[in-house]
């Protein structure tokens, strides 16, 4: 038998590992998998959702960076045919090679220093995506989740909600964890959109601009985003030039963008 504490836990690749059976049961109520789901998890560690998750799976597949808990991984699960793992790292896994017409159900206690990227990464594959749960630092669920008007409204909370449908579901304390992390977590569900509510003609042109419009986000679009577009062009799209960012609508954007996409192309055709 292996001694699954001999493994020390790792700073870099942001372990914190779930030990409190409560927090890990209202985790697979919320996710809910069922026997025809494609789950994928990330991050595994040392197998505390992967165990659950596994009771139902059909199909998980897990990627887990830390070589060191690959043959802890292996023994405890291994022998499951449900079970598939690749040892490699999140942030540069090709989501759709693996979905295969079956959307993908995405789960991960997430590590924290990863996490904006990650997710920044996954929303390139949301048309492959079913639903993802999340164990995120509290701060970035609310920002995920945040309205306009607010400090917390800004470009992940744009992007995120460009694509997906964002659910709070609830909030988990350090002592949940071993070690304790030093802040606040908590569970968030993202629901890839089937038909995007605000469709751009190009999404990455909507990236751009909530980029450029939020690097400093104290001023007005008319100095943020005057490298990109002309101020006569912002105000074409009805959009005042005076506003800053965080006073702007998803739907605001997306015309920027849509405005900006018009742009590029009336010069190259002039
Ligand atoms: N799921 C386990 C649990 O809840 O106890 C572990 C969660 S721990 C917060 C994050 C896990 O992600 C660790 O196992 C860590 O090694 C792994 N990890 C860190 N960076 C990663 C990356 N880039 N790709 C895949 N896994 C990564």
């Amino acid at each position: 038998m292996v001694d699954l504490y001999q493994h020390r836990a790792r700073k870099r690749f942001g372990q914190n590992f779930l030990q409190d059976m409560n927090i890990i049961d209202r985790i697979m109520q919320a996710i809910h998998p069922l026997r025809t789901d494609h789950l994928l998890e990330i991050g595994p560690g040392r197998g505390a959702l992967t165990q659950e998750l596994l009771k139902e799976a059909r199909q998980l597949d897990v990627i887990e960076l830390d070589q060191d808990l690959i043959p802890l991984l292996n023994l405890r699960f291994g022998l499951n045919p449900a079970f598939h793992l690749h040892q490699g790292d999140a942030l540069k896994f090709n989501f759709a090679e693996i979905s295969l017409g079956n959307p993908l159900r995405v789960v991960g206690n997430l590590p924290y220093n990863i996490s904006t990227p990650l997710i920044f990464h996954l929303l390139g594959y949301a048309d492959v995506i079913k639903d993802m749960h999340f164990m995120l630092q509290k701060e970035v669920v609310e920002r995920m989740a945040a309205e306009p008007g607010t400090g917390d409204w800004g470009r992940l909370t744009i992007m995120v909600q460009y694509f997906c449908q964002v659910e709070h579901l609830f909030n988990v304390p350090p002592a949940c964890f071993t070690p304790s992390p030093k802040v606040d977590s908590a569970i968030v569900r993202l629901t890839p959109y089937r038909i995007l509510p605000f469709p751009a003609k190009d999404h990455k042109l909507l990236e751009l601009v909530v980029r450029e419009a939020f690097n400093q986000r104290r001023k007005t679009l008319r100095n943020t985003l005057k490298q990109i577009l002309p101020i006569e062009t912002i105000e074409q799209t009805g959009i005042n030039a005076s506003l800053r960012p965080e006073q702007l609508m998803l739907a605001d954007f997306v015309k920027l963008a849509d405005k900006l996409y018009d742009y590029k192309q009336s010069y190259k055709e002039s």
